[in-house]
């Protein structure tokens, strides 16, 4: 037991951990975007039974950077187009480093007072940054998928007490019904919401898309006060914003609840280019967003907002007899969990780091990549699916039966990496630029792999 303790004060460590970061950042981008064999064969290293005895903590280190750095898909370079993860700004990075040797529990003000402070920063600037409505109340948490939770919690709750119902108490059992209506673009992180809510994933009414995946507006059936209305800031294939203007109104005369998925698209709010994606965007009840993914903050940086901090909060809430809830921001009323990392810190360096001004530059500059992408892969014939307005660019063979096998040997080219998709029933090559490193001279040497490929085939 004493060589435990004696190896958790030897912070020595720190120096090695320090080597091995700086190395993998030289490396990152010269290595395989997506690992290769001899990287996946490596992780065998790590199927060894539970040692019996303490080991190590410097060979265990050695072990995570020699095996695990190899197999780690390098989304730090410039080449990493999937899903819309983004990268790490140098300035949120260190500070997590920081965070994580301090350890808070960013649950309460009395667990934490920076961190409670930083949240409260964070949340001011967010609602200014995204001209969101003062009132906005913020709760940080893991991504997208619990802030769509959150988000949708405290919609079912708030319009079943407008109906006079209180749900967290009485459970759904006999609860007035709540109409769910959503885009039939919806991701897949709503459906699982609804699930988890009692709401059910089936029983929704989905909402025809145009050609772009945008909702039709007129095709959403009558809202009234027991409507939960879902729509969405960046339609995860093609980028595309919903109608929020005409929508959101239309929900608030009817007493609707809206909850808007920006997981990625929210942040065009902060452009004074793309902000006309987000017209009318204001005027809902609740949003969600991923700082970890536009914002190019680090993992994992989730965020909701709500218009209602009493609905937010009670929909949230809990209680117990060595719970102390102060006058100070409390993190946790706002949030499913309770104990919390410090997710506000690196958050507050991403947003002090880059400014207004820096944010809104970052992001029109991405979109701008994605449109550059695009023009460079339709010049070499490749099919471009979508009206590039954010980020998102959907690339077809114009052979479609043909574009999993572009798809793959892309994969495989080691050079970059990006995800498929489908799209009006057809596969589909989905490329997300999401990284502040992405430069055009990258997607020049991506747009020469596309090129060989098509010729190869
Ligand atoms: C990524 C994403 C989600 C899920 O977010 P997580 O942070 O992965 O939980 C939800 N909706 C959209 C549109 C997304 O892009």
């Amino acid at each position: 037991m004493n060589q435990l303790i004696k190896q958790s004060q030897d912070f020595e460590i720190m120096n090695q951990v320090k080597n091995y970061a700086f190395d993998y950042m030289e490396t990152a981008n010269h290595l395989e975007v997506f690992p290769d064999d001899d990287a996946i064969q490596g992780l065998e290293a790590f199927n060894e039974p539970l040692p019996e005895e303490p080991d190590n903590p410097y060979t265990i280190l050695e072990q995570l950077h020699q095996k695990g750095s190899p197999a780690t898909v390098k989304q730090i370079g410039g080449r990493y187009f999937g899903f819309v993860n983004g990268g790490i700004v140098p300035a949120a990075l260190a500070s997590k480093w920081l965070a994580d040797v301090w350890d808070q529990n960013a649950a309460m003000y009395i667990s934490s007072p920076i961190v409670s402070k930083l949240e409260e920063v964070c949340e001011s600037w967010l609602i200014s940054l995204l001209g969101l409505p003062e009132v906005t109340s913020v709760g940080f948490v893991s991504g997208s998928s619990i802030a769509t939770l959150c988000g949708l919690t405290a919609g079912r709750s708030q319009l079943l007490k407008n109906l006079g119902y209180d749900v967290a108490k009485q459970g759904l059992f006999g609860a007035p019904e709540i109409k769910v209506v959503l885009s039939e673009g919806a991701h897949s992180t709503v459906y699982k919401a609804l699930s988890i809510l009692g709401l059910g994933s089936e029983r929704v009414i989905k909402v025809p898309m145009d050609a772009q995946g945008r909702i039709c507006p007129e095709r959403v059936p009558k809202l009234d006060n027991k409507t939960l209305l879902i729509l969405q800031a960046g339609n995860v294939n093609t980028g595309a914003f919903d109608d929020f203007e005409t929508l959101c109104k239309a929900a608030s005369e009817a007493g609707a609840w809206v909850h808007i998925d920006g997981a990625f698209g929210l942040w065009a709010a902060a452009s004074k280019e793309l902000k006309y994606l987000t017209k009318g965007y204001e005027l809902a009840d609740s949003w969600s967003a991923d700082a970890h993914k536009t914002l190019n903050a680090p993992y994992d940086n989730g965020l909701i907002f709500c218009r209602h901090r009493e609905a937010l909060i009670s929909a949230m809430s809990m209680s117990g007899a060595y719970i102390v809830v102060s006058e100070q921001r409390d993190g946790m009323i706002y949030t499913m969990e309770m104990s919390r990392r410090a997710r506000a810190v690196e958050l507050w360096a991403t947003l002090k780091s880059l400014g207004r001004n820096g944010v809104g530059a970052l992001v029109e500059n991405l979109n701008e990549k994605a449109a550059y992408f695009a023009r460079q892969l339709s010049e070499r014939g490749y099919i471009i699916l979508n009206e590039v307005c954010f980020n998102q660019v959907l690339v077809s063979h114009e052979s479609p039966e043909l574009t999993p096998e572009v798809l793959k040997k892309v994969q495989n080219s080691g050079v970059l990496w990006c995800g498929g998709s489908s799209w009006n029933g057809k596969p589909v090559i989905r490329i997300s630029v999401c990284s502040y490193q992405t430069t055009f001279e990258d997607i020049d040497r991506c747009v020469e792999v596309f090129s060989r490929i098509r010729e190869e085939l």
